[in-house]
């Protein structure tokens, strides 16, 4: 057992105190694996939120006028802090999010080298001087934090999404206020654990857990709020997009996913296995570049099919802290039924299962592994995103066909594509829209890479130099009378 209670807040942090909700009433998190209550958070509103927004609006202007090596120094000090604990914090993470171990302690690695790119990224990150076309005058650029940070993040990956809000937003001089999923509230709350162990400044860094109908209006409506950043679905983007019009906020978005997983003749057959297999069954599919669709082409249809179903068929499903775990519990009970709905409606239409197909023997929330056979354009699977360990699987042709299938949604997050063809590569990178591109590789994302989605999947990039950006606003200054 690793001890992680150290780490675990059942309260909320505005303005540098641990709260309660003002009326006391709590949310329960619960083990998906187990159905155990393992903690409860306040259930906090609008007022709380509020009162996290002044907060972060007082800490502003002390904590932005820090010089850049302070910040640099504070968000090194983070980071060695995440990694020192990454056990407990991927044994939060397992506990209230359900993924095997393994995967929590990558999760959390990769927070820990998101906050350690940015702390390296500020430094860099000046402004310019522009050669003048006027005697006498200098036109200069400097960057400047947006101010107060409203961060609204998922369950599935809990801990980094906010990695990549926070770190950016914290080594541009903004403050934040963070509110993290209901389902896993814990590893959201650890950041302000770990923010006050690193010495950031009261109310630089506010948590509140509660109504993400209240929380949400609070941060869209206020005018404190200078910008939204969200990771979580597009209906819910869209929601936020319209309700920070008011008050014009600056938005990065990063919404739904429907990845295509091209598998071409000439692909080396082990390797995309291999490559469908985790960007698939990562996160029990829970992802949002989870290969949705899987299309393999007619030469070498049945000899994929056959030996991907031989190794869905072998992952190890069990709660996620048991050794070897490979796929852990889906997140809730809605989310087995989508799983279950969406296979049915398949298999009406046509798909036969190769492996899988139901609640898993453990029980709970626990779901079979499952490859659908004979997937076609008109199944629901195709055009919804999944967000489960169901892989259908289409045949194609030719490559315009595939292309065309690929780019046929409304999502342009992720896609993959196989094959030995390097013209066949180039070509299809010019031709599909997606934001994220992997040819033979499906572990593309790191924090050097720019991270986002096209089309409806959303607004701006995550990680990269492009991640900072959106959270510095650009002045530009031009000095006068100066011959
Ligand atoms: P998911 O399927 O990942 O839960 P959602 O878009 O529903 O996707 O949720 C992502 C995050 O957005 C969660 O923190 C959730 O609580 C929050 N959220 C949901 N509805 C709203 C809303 N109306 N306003 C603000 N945040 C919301």
């Amino acid at each position: 057992m690793i001890d992680f209670s150290y780490l675990v807040r059942e309260t909320n942090l505005v303005g540098g105190e641990w709260i309660s909700a003002d009326e006391g009433r709590t949310i329960d998190v619960l083990n998906p694996a187990t159905g155990e209550v393992v903690a409860k958070v306040p259930d906090c509103g609008a007022a709380e939120t509020r009162r996290a927004i002044e907060a972060a609006h007082a800490a502003f202007p002390t904590y932005s006028a820090l010089s850049v090596a302070e910040r640099a120094r504070l968000m090194r000090k983070l980071h060695e802090l995440i990694v020192e604990h990454t056990d407990a914090l991927a044994a939060i993470l397992t506990t209230e999010q359900g993924k095997p171990f393994a995967e929590a302690k990558a999760e959390v690695g990769s927070s820990a080298a998101y906050v350690l790119w940015f702390a390296e990224e500020i430094r860099r990150a000046g402004g310019s001087v522009i050669p003048s076309p006027w005697e006498g005058r200098k036109l200069m650029t400097t960057r400047h934090p947006v101010g107060v940070v409203a961060a609204i993040t998922p369950w599935n990956f809990p801990s980094s999404m906010l990695a990549r809000k926070l770190g950016p937003a914290l080594a541009a001089g903004c403050t934040a206020v963070v509110k993290p999923a209901s389902a896993t509230p814990l590893s959201g709350l650890v950041w302000g654990v770990l923010a006050e162990m690193a010495g950031f400044p009261k109310g630089v860094v506010n948590i509140v857990t509660g109504s993400a109908r209240q929380i949400g209006g609070e941060l869209t409506s206020n005018p404190m709020v200078r910008k939204i950043t969200f990771t979580g679905s597009t209906e819910i983007g869209r929601q936020l997009l319209r309700d920070s019009a008011a008050t014009v906020k600056k938005v990065s978005m990063e919404l739904g996913g429907n990845a295509p997983f091209i598998v071409f003749d000439d692909a080396d057959l082990d390797r995309a296995v291999e490559g469908a297999l985790i960007a698939k069954f990562r996160n029990a599919g829970q992802t949002c570049i989870c290969s949705n669709r899987i299309y393999v082409q007619s030469g070498i249809y049945d000899r994929f099919v056959e030996r991907f179903s031989e190794r869905v068929a072998a992952l190890r499903v069990a709660p996620g802290m048991e050794e070897g775990a490979e796929q852990g519990p889906l997140v809730d009970a809605a989310a087995v039924e989508k799983v279950e709905e969406l296979i049915g409606d398949a298999m009406k239409k046509g798909a036969q299962l190769a492996t899988g197909g139901r609640r898993h023997a453990r029980g709970g929330l626990f779901f079979e592994p499952t490859v659908l056979r004979n997937a076609s354009p008109d199944m629901r699977v195709t055009s919804e995103e999944i967000f489960g360990p169901v892989a259908p699987v289409y045949r194609f042709d030719t490559d315009d066909e595939v292309i065309a299938a690929a780019n046929d949604t409304i999502y342009g997050l992720a896609a993959y594509a196989y094959t030995t063809s390097l013209p066949r590569a180039f070509r299809l990178q010019d031709r599909l829209e997606y934001g994220l591109f992997g040819i033979n590789e499906v572990l593309i994302v790191t924090p050097e890479a720019p991270f986002g989605g096209m089309k409806q999947s959303g607004l701006g990039r995550e990680g990269s130099w492009q991640g900072l950006d959106d959270f510095l606003e650009t002045k530009y200054t031009c000095v006068g009378g100066l011959s």
